[in-house]
């Protein structure tokens, strides 16, 4: 049944142009083709199904936060929230206002502030954090040729402004504890990792699967860890469009500014979608437009 829908959601909205624009701010994002659509699902029971550019890799960008805080959480527990909380912004990605208002303290860990607060944890936390990042998404997804892109950190870096605003002003408050050049530096190349759809959603496919990974049975993350990292999802996973997204599509989902959604519908599959024009939130004007259909023609939602 997915893949009947897929096929004729694919063949509908493949020509239409949307009203957005491909992220240019990161120069490098600027040069990937606006006509790029690929979809991919995987379920727990190993059936999966992709069509159109799914096996190409992309700049996954703030998807890559889910991951980041996972690998966090799973070493922290619930002693994370100390330095962070889960309620949703309803700010854009990169506010600043928020964390002033907030005293240094990010709304949630998928947004710039909570992700930079996530990377602090992980550099005080971990040996090799470059290494045991890129080795926790490879596990997850049982795919050893996952890699940062040192090209599109670089570019990213280059014109960081706000984000190297926003870690010096997490780092007033006291809620970065490293040099904020190591955090930015680490974020960055966190945010580069390039990944297709195909990747992508078997790499999630643990937050579909209570926490297990469903290739070998390792636990990744808790069943109640995997349940909280769902719920966040659903309520911060969109920045300030998340309302929206529930409303339409009815999953935990994450954007990222590289024109990727991943959605997952509990106990069942995980769904990535990659197009890159953005709506003014910055999330994938095609992929939003492609999961509302989808979730609604098969009827299959969390609510
Ligand atoms: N690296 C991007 C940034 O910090 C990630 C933003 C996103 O994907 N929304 O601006």
């Amino acid at each position: 049944m997915y893949k009947q829908v897929i096929n004729k959601l694919y063949q509908e909205l493949k020509n239409i142009k949307y009203n957005g624009e491909i992220a240019s701010y990161i120069p490098e994002l600027a040069t990937v083709s606006a006509s790029k659509f690929g979809i991919y699902l995987a379920d727990i029971s190993n059936n999966s199904f992709g069509i159109g550019d799914f096996e190409e890799k992309f700049s996954i960008q703030s998807i890559s936060k889910v991951l980041s805080f996972c690998l966090a959480y799973k070493n922290l527990g619930e002693a994370i929230w100390t330095r962070l909380g889960v309620e949703p912004s309803g700010s854009a990605f990169n506010s600043l206002i928020q964390i002033e208002t907030n005293n240094g303290i990010p709304r949630n860990p998928f947004i710039n502030s909570g992700a930079l607060v996530i990377c602090d944890i992980l550099i005080s936390i971990l040996k090799n954090p470059r290494e045991e990042f890129l080795e926790f998404c490879r596990e997850a997804s049982n795919n050893n040729k996952i890699y940062y892109s040192e090209k599109i950190a670089k570019s990213e870096k280059s014109v960081g402004y706000r984000n190297i605003a926003l870690c010096n002003l997490i780092k007033s408050f006291g809620n970065i504890k490293n040099d904020p050049n190591d955090i930015l530096d680490f974020y960055f190349l966190v945010c580069s990792i390039e990944l297709s759809c195909k990747d992508l959603a078997e790499t999630f496919l643990f937050l579909a699967n209570y926490g297990k990974n469903p290739f070998n049975n390792n636990i990744i993350l808790t069943k109640s860890q995997a349940k909280r990292v769902n719920a966040i999802m659903q309520t911060c996973g969109l920045y300030d469009e998340s309302g929206e997204f529930t409303y339409k599509v009815g999953l935990p989902g994450k954007s990222g500014v590289g024109g990727g959604i991943i959605a997952i519908n509990p106990n069942n599959y995980c769904i990535a979608v990659w197009s890159p024009v953005l709506n003014k939130k910055g999330n994938s004007c095609k992929a939003m437009d492609f999961l509302e259909k989808f979730t609604t023609e098969t009827d299959l939602s969390i609510f």
